[in-house]
């Protein structure tokens, strides 16, 4: 098992944890001292560094929102003078206007000494050529991935997105061996692959996918796994937090999470209080290390579980379950919550279904309306209306008890969805208020 920073990477627990403080006494100190946003939410909490004895200390702490983001577009958060700044994103802006974030010298080389750790922890290194399939620019997806890779000395392939034939060529031709890409690309690779008489599996020597951006499913992962022959790790991350940062290791136990540079908090949405082990809360993030653009309690909107055991690649950090949904993105159905991430787990335990779905939802009179279309895999399709409805009527029982909520299926032809090479946008919330 290879480690880049075994130093930090196995550290016990104990020690890692007074390293944490150390970490989050400093950022406390420092903005309290530097960032005028920073001291009056401390005043108001009525707190003060010296108040930070111990990690628990940090629920005395101000919670820092996505509004506060917007509310000092473009850099009135920002804690260093503009010319020690060496780069900006934006936010996607899919929840709203994008936010700007800012980095020094030193922040980019965090960021990718943070995903170096993950892409070795997955067992990759000099000997890889990592094709990068996510969008280069503002999107912080493209050129995350890049640093890092280049960084643990493996060859990138700046792919960016688009044009799905070359990026099968340059696979084919160039040896790559892992490629980043949200699952739903993975996917569709696979798909246009088929139709040009490649299998990802037997003809290519792609054996790792560093997915993430976009919600999924541990039944797309088990599809992309057995289907391509790709190993899917799921990553994560956020422009706000940096760029991608984090990622499982090569026993897929959950994404670790590098204490040194974040504090994790998981919380009960509406108490604030700290969930139990195990149980499912607010994903709750300080980036203690950043310089350019520091995070106290950032209310991230994901929702997660944490895992503080050793994991058994022998790393000490903390490790969080696949994110269930970002509250952003969460659907309410007549009074109930729904992830579309929950309806892409429900939909893929049918074999006869395909990995293509689409979430309609309107309102009719008071109630609303969810209509799923999902696409029938090409040996399922028929004429046979019977056979059709039967599996129909199965699909919506499925998930009806997962959802607790009447949804209504429509199986459609493979092949009639639309693609995406981003992010997928799966929701159709046609709802007027
Ligand atoms: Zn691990």
């Amino acid at each position: 098992m290879a480690y880049w920073n075994p130093r930090i990477e196995t550290m016990p627990i104990a020690e890692l944890k007074a390293l944490q403080l150390k970490n989050l006494k400093a950022l406390v100190r420092r903005l309290y001292d530097h960032s005028p946003f920073y001291r009056q939410r401390m005043e108001q909490k009525g707190v003060t560094p010296d108040d930070i004895r111990s990690l628990e200390d940090a629920a005395k702490l101000p919670f820092m929102y996505k509004k506060d983001l917007r509310d000092y577009y473009p850099d009135k958060l920002f804690v260093v003078p503009k010319r020690d700044i060496v780069r900006y994103h934006a936010s996607s802006g899919t929840t709203g206007k994008a936010t700007i974030v800012g980095y020094t010298r030193n922040d980019i080389e965090t960021w990718s000494e943070s995903l170096a750790r993950s892409l070795t922890s997955i067992g990759l290194g000099a000997d890889d050529v990592v094709q990068v399939a996510n969008t280069y620019g503002l999107f912080t997806g493209g050129l995350g991935f890049h640093y890092a890779a280049e960084k643990i000395g493996a060859a990138v392939v700046p792919a960016s997105t688009g044009n799905t034939e070359r990026q099968i060529q340059l696979i084919q031709d160039l040896g790559v061996t892992a490629m980043a890409a949200t699952p739903s690309y993975m996917m569709y690779v696979g798909e246009v692959a088929e139709k040009m008489g490649v299998s990802i599996k037997n003809d290519t020597k792609l054996r790792v996918g560093l997915l993430g951006a976009e919600p999924w499913s541990d039944r797309m992962r088990d599809r992309i796994q057995e289907w391509l022959g790709v190993k899917g790790i799921n990553c994560y991350g956020a422009s706000e937090l940096s760029g991608p940062l984090f990622s499982e290791c090569a026993d897929q136990q959950g994404i670790h999470f590098w204490s040194d540079l974040t504090m994790l908090e998981i919380l009960h949405p509406e108490t604030h209080e700290p969930v139990g082990p195990g149980e499912k809360g607010e994903m709750v993030i300080t980036m203690l290390t950043k310089e350019a653009f520091p995070l106290i309690r950032y209310r991230i909107g994901d929702i997660s579980v944490i895992h503080e055991e050793r994991c058994s690649c022998g790393r000490t950090h903390p490790r969080i379950s696949r994110i269930t949904g970002r509250v952003d993105d969460m659907l309410i159905i007549r009074g109930i919550n729904v992830f579309p991430s929950q309806v892409e787990y429900s939909l893929l335990t049918n074999p006869e279904l395909g990995n293509e779905f689409q979430i309609v939802i309107d309102r009719k009179g008071a109630l609303d309306d969810m209509l799923v279309r999902v696409e029938l895999k090409p040996d399922a399709f028929t004429d046979n209306i019977n056979q059709l409805n039967a599996l129909r009527e199965r699909v919506e029982s499925k998930l009806k008890n997962l959802l607790n909520v009447g949804v209504e299926i429509e199986l459609v032809e493979p092949g009639s969805l639309p693609r995406f090479e981003g992010k997928a946008k799966r929701v159709l919330d046609r709802r007027v208020y």
